[in-house]
């Protein structure tokens, strides 16, 4: 909704039965002020949110600096931090605990959201990280989306509908396990549009990320990176050990021939779509307790940049009593 059509005040319902929140600076145009934390005085306006969150990516992530070209191969997959193994575990545990405690306050204030966004190739993780960074987070207060090959009504559409559609609401985490870069990654490689598609995509991926954060949602846009023998390694395992079979894919063979066009898209994705606002952080990932750590603390330190706060408590609360 526009701040022209914003003529609800907070606490008010609308009609569709959505508590929404005022904006409170009246000016007509979307507020610049420092957001101070708080549902009572500073809820933002659908356009008018709180200035983006800049991310706090963790020693041994690599930032894509905006508007310079990156060199993927440059980044050392088997990166550990000089990290001891045993004590990410014990320190991934605390990050875990820091998250809990931030996403009780982002839901409760209810007025901004946090993306996490992750990319990789076939066997890079996606699925490992988000189960080990997010256990134990209030499930009511987290979307995960997994986005697969688009149905024929998806196509029938833009390629950034069925994303927008799943992106987090006021007070949520949202998960994408893949996401609107696969549109430049396996649609290119695969050449499923023609190529002047998908290069205009990539402008068309940054307007949708500004209009995220403007609104008052922060991306944290992961890369795992995986080196093309720890992809073996992985894949081996899954076809010699009966419990993982149901995660092997035959196709994921036939994907392998393209690892090198895959990592030029990638590379390509990162270079074009790092932003000051949403910036890629690539993480070497062929260590699954690293990969795990510091993406924990990457979305602890974050969340505590976002600053979160229960909202006001109503004015004389503690004299209430509650009738027998
Ligand atoms: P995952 O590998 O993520 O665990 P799947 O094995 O079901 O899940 O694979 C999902 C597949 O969907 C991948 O091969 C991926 O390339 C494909 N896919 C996702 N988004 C798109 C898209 N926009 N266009 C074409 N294929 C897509």
């Amino acid at each position: 909704m526009s701040k022209k059509h914003g003529k609800h005040h907070r606490g008010q319902k609308r009609d569709d039965g959505v508590t929404e929140s005022a904006d409170l600076h009246g000016s007509g145009r979307p507020s610049t002020a420092r957001w101070a934390g708080g549902v009572a005085e500073t809820a933002p306006d659908v356009l008018g949110g709180p200035p983006p969150i800049p991310v706090r990516a963790a020693p041994g992530i690599v930032t894509v600096a905006p508007g310079t070209r990156f060199d993927l191969a440059a980044v050392d997959t088997g990166a550990d931090g000089g990290l001891d193994k045993a004590w990410a575990k014990d320190a991934l545990a605390k990050e875990r605990e820091r998250i809990i405690a931030l996403q009780e306050r982002l839901y409760a204030e209810r007025a901004r959201s946090l993306l996490l966004v992750f990319q990789a190739i076939d066997t890079g993780g996606k699925d490992g990280t988000i189960r080990s960074v997010l256990k134990g987070v209030n499930p009511q207060g987290c979307t995960v989306t997994s986005f697969k090959v688009p149905s024929s009504d998806e196509r029938d559409h833009d390629f950034l509908w069925r994303y927008h559609a799943r992106t987090p609401g006021r007070g949520m985490i949202g998960v994408f396990n893949r996401s609107h870069y696969e549109d430049v990654l396996v649609v290119r490689v695969k050449g499923l549009v023609p190529e002047a598609v998908w290069q205009s995509r990539y402008g068309q991926i940054n307007d949708f990320e500004r209009l995220l954060t403007e609104s008052g949602t922060t991306l944290i846009k992961f890369f795992l990176h995986i080196s093309k023998a720890e992809q073996k390694k992985r894949l081996e395992a899954r076809i010699a050990d009966p419990e993982k079979h149901w995660k092997f894919d035959p196709a994921d063979l036939v994907e392998r021939k393209s690892w090198d066009a895959y990592q030029q898209a990638f590379a390509d994705a990162l270079t074009r779509c790092s932003t000051p606002d949403a910036p890629w952080l690539v993480v070497p990932a062929d260590h699954k307790w690293f990969r795990n750590y510091v993406i924990a603390r990457t979305v602890a330190d974050t969340l505590e940049a976002m600053d979160p706060r229960f909202p006001e408590a109503p004015k004389g609360i503690a004299e209430l009593t509650v009738p027998d």
